[in-house]
């Protein structure tokens, strides 16, 4: 299934199913369902198989009627790993980055999370405004020390996300996490999609384009630290929540590593898109 949140004019923001093309509230499918997407996930074993038999013939409206919010109205916490794809890690040698032996986690701070086709921000305080297009992980079961063969227990699904990065904050200070958590530097979507419906997370195809020109092009086998084990590494410090949501690394292909390096500018369009889970389409624009 594909969990979303839309709003259709100025109505409410709704929980719901994008089933085909369209945008089904979980309220017209079940009685008394959440509105809350972490209460939903956290609700799934019980909700999933009164989702699955609800007669959805005839409900719902178009997509191409509603407008599409971040799936996640809040969460606890926000993690990212860095240097977690070979090629990435081999463009990013000239600035002293080798192959790490040991998992690099950083912190997006929630105030960043944004919808699949909401604004980017290019801030008034940062000249060097990049794209990482990403597999995110959403936690379903919470839990604390968490193994990795135990780890597909706990993920509720994936969807698509952008680690917007300011290089310049991230590379003034040892630690990069103001560089990462700027407002609206976290978008994902369109959907989260639940695990059974991905199958096999670490054989998709992830891309990103800018203004239609394709940036970067890989595929999730060559995460060097798979899902799985950044479940365990994570876990054996946080507990995971339902809804915490895992960025879990970028290809080669970021504008920092382009020479000249190539950042985003206002009116800018970055597309993000992975096998399975859909695309979102952010423009950038300028701080007001
Ligand atoms: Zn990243």
């Amino acid at each position: 299934m594909r969990l979303i949140r839309f709003c259709k004019g100025d109505a409410p923001a709704q929980l719901g199913l994008l089933m085909a093309d369209r945008a089904v509230a979980l309220s017209e499918l079940i009685a008394e369902a959440p509105t809350d997407a972490r209460d939903a996930i956290a609700r799934w074993s019980e909700l999933a198989p009164q989702l699955e038999s609800a007669e959805a013939e005839g409900k719902g409206v178009p997509l191409a009627h509603v407008r599409l919010l971040c799936p996640l109205d809040a969460t606890e916490k926000m993690m990212a790993i860095g240097l977690n794809y070979a090629d990435h890690i081999a463009e990013m040698s000239g600035s002293g980055m080798t192959t790490p032996t040991e998992q690099i986690w950083f912190s997006k701070q929630a105030n960043a999370l944004s919808g699949p086709f909401d604004p980017i921000e290019a801030p008034r305080s940062s000249d060097a405004v990049d794209y990482e297009v990403e597999l995110v992980a959403i936690i379903g079961k919470g839990g604390r020390h968490i193994t990795a063969a135990e780890a597909p227990a706990h993920v509720f699904g994936f969807c698509v996300g952008n680690d917007v990065s300011a290089r310049d904050w991230q590379m003034k200070t040892p630690q990069w996490v103001l560089g990462k958590s700027f407002d609206t530097h976290g978008p994902i979507g369109p959907a989260i999609v639940t695990l059974d419906e991905v199958g096999d997370p670490h054989a998709l195809d992830i891309k990103c384009f800018v203004n239609g020109d394709l940036r970067q092009d890989s595929n999730t086998r060559h995460l060097v630290f798979n899902v799985w084990a950044q479940i365990e590494e994570l876990s054996k410090v946080m507990t995971l929540k339902p809804g915490d949501v895992i960025f879990t690394g970028t290809p080669g292909g970021v504008g920092m590593a382009s020479k000249p390096p190539r950042y985003l500018k206002p009116g800018d369009v970055v597309r993000c898109e992975i096998d399975e889970l859909g695309a979102i389409e952010n423009t950038v624009l300028a701080e007001g």
